[in-house]
């Protein structure tokens, strides 16, 4: 479901995007390295090349089930595209004199794919995955002088206020590398962990997964070729990247230094979700049974009901609980009761009082709205939409036009004509969030028929 809360979420904001007449490059993708696959790969007794294969299968239709444009772009950091990328940016790095090799002793948290220091544990267990065994690595490695970038981060921060967003995870940001940063370990032995991008020039070692991943960013728009895709999208674009709050050091510290390392622009903006919960803000796990498949809701409500719920009722930026109960609520009030019924009324006083559809034109989004979206506030852009279809439902009530039809036809079909012309301006700031009943109710509209049957049927 976190998952589907980023997808869904950048899906909004490319399709957004493309509304307001940008050129957008929307990319996506699977990390397919690391010794966490490693392991789930020997587990499953399978090779790890087929081993990632039916992941990246099986994720695809997972995503084709959240209702993203069939226009993103994905890259599997197994492809040929981006393991020449990343050793291009490794030689790079190491060209400009940050890379070296030496003896180290650390503990490594598998589910991070990360290194912690005494101080980030708890009760000797990484914070973010309890009860999972640290591993301990000793090994010769090549590190990165990520401690040289410690100042160039701090200045980047200061001088972009909305880097990182929202504000609490910048300052976080601020804080994290202020307390100053420590060289990483970027590669492993291959006789030790031999699933990843090989070390140029060195046929013994394989890159740590981060920072081959990373560089999907570039890769997918050709670098290290610096013209076309690159040049439109990184240089001269405004390159934003969603992710979920455990990876904020990853790509907006991290990722920012490697760019500097390597002479490439930074991004423009990182976007930080919280994360999904179970009820009460207990994490989901399958252990406690509150998994919940995204795929499944949406094989059951439909693909624009789970992605209006993860719009509209999680928090833009914190985290947010998603249980069967909620969603059901949800979907029975704001889609069945909501927005459907609120559909079906208006077309049918159409289809019943007027003659000629109603000529929807000009329609452009609100400043609310865009001001909302353009600061990534999803879940307020959207509520701004359930303000309006309140609104209307009040006006239908208060102004009874099934009854004013009756006694003054011409004020009545008037009132009529100004309902429908209203259900088109909502249906028109859905297009980005709910694409396919935005679309189904302004061909009603075009159309001016009722719907056949009520586009979201109540669920008990
Ligand atoms: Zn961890």
């Amino acid at each position: 479901m976190g998952h589907a809360l980023e997808f869904v979420r950048a899906d909004i904001i490319a399709r957004y995007k493309k509304l307001e007449g940008y050129n957008v490059f929307f990319n996506s993708g699977t990390d397919e390295h690391g010794q966490k696959i490693l392991k789930k790969a020997e587990e499953d007794g399978k090779d790890t090349q087929n081993f990632v294969d039916d992941a990246y299968n099986y994720f695809l239709s997972q995503v084709k089930s959240f209702g993203i444009s069939d226009d993103v772009h994905f890259i599997r950091t197994t492809n040929e595209k981006h393991i020449l990328g990343a050793q291009e940016f490794w030689k790079k790095v190491s060209d400009n004199g940050y890379i070296y090799k030496k003896n180290y002793e650390t503990k490594y948290c598998t589910g991070c794919e990360e290194s912690k220091t005494e101080s980030e544990l708890v009760n000797g267990e990484c914070p973010i995955h309890p009860g999972r065994k640290l591993e301990i690595i000793n090994e010769e490695n090549y590190f990165f002088k990520y401690s040289a970038f410690g100042e160039k981060l701090l200045a980047l921060y200061e001088s972009r206020p909305d880097f990182v967003v929202p504000e609490s995870r910048l300052n976080e940001m601020k804080s994290f590398v202020s307390r100053g940063l420590n060289d990483i370990s970027i590669s492993r032995k291959k006789e030790k962990m031999g699933w990843g991008i090989p070390v140029p020039g060195d046929r013994d070692q394989v890159m740590y997964v981060w920072f081959d991943a990373l560089t999907n960013y570039i890769n997918t728009l050709g670098w290290p070729k610096e013209e076309g895709e690159f040049n439109d999208f990184w240089v001269n674009g405004t390159p934003t990247q969603y992710c979920g709050k455990d990876n904020t050091r990853f790509q907006a510290a991290l990722w920012q230094a490697m760019l500097f390392a390597a002479d490439v622009p930074n991004s423009h903006q990182i976007v930080v979700d919280g994360f999904i919960t179970g009820e009460g803000g207990i994490k989901m796990s399958k252990s406690l049974g509150n998994v919940i498949d995204p795929k499944e809701i949406a094989g059951e409500y439909g693909t624009d009901a789970l992605r209006l719920f993860l719009a509209k009722e999680v928090s833009s930026f914190e985290d947010s609980p998603f249980t069967v109960e909620r969603f059901k609520d949800s979907y029975n009030s704001g889609l069945a009761n909501g927005l459907g019924n609120l559909t079906s009324r208006i077309m049918k006083m159409a289809e019943t009082n007027i003659e000629n559809p109603v000529e929807i034109s000009n329609l452009g989004f609100d400043n609310e709205f865009k001001n909302a979206i353009d600061g990534f506030e999803i879940e307020k852009a959207t509520n701004f939409i359930w303000q309006k279809i309140s609104l209307l439902d009040k006006k239908i009530q208060e102004t009874e036009p099934f009854k004013l039809v009756k006694s003054d036809k011409e004020k009545g079909v008037e009132l009529i004509k100004e309902l429908i012309k209203e259900l088109g301006v909502i249906a028109f700031h859905l297009r980005p969030i709910i694409p396919e009943t935005s679309k189904k109710i302004l061909d009603l509209i075009a159309s001016n028929k009722t719907p056949g049957t009520p586009l979201f049927a109540r669920k008990d």
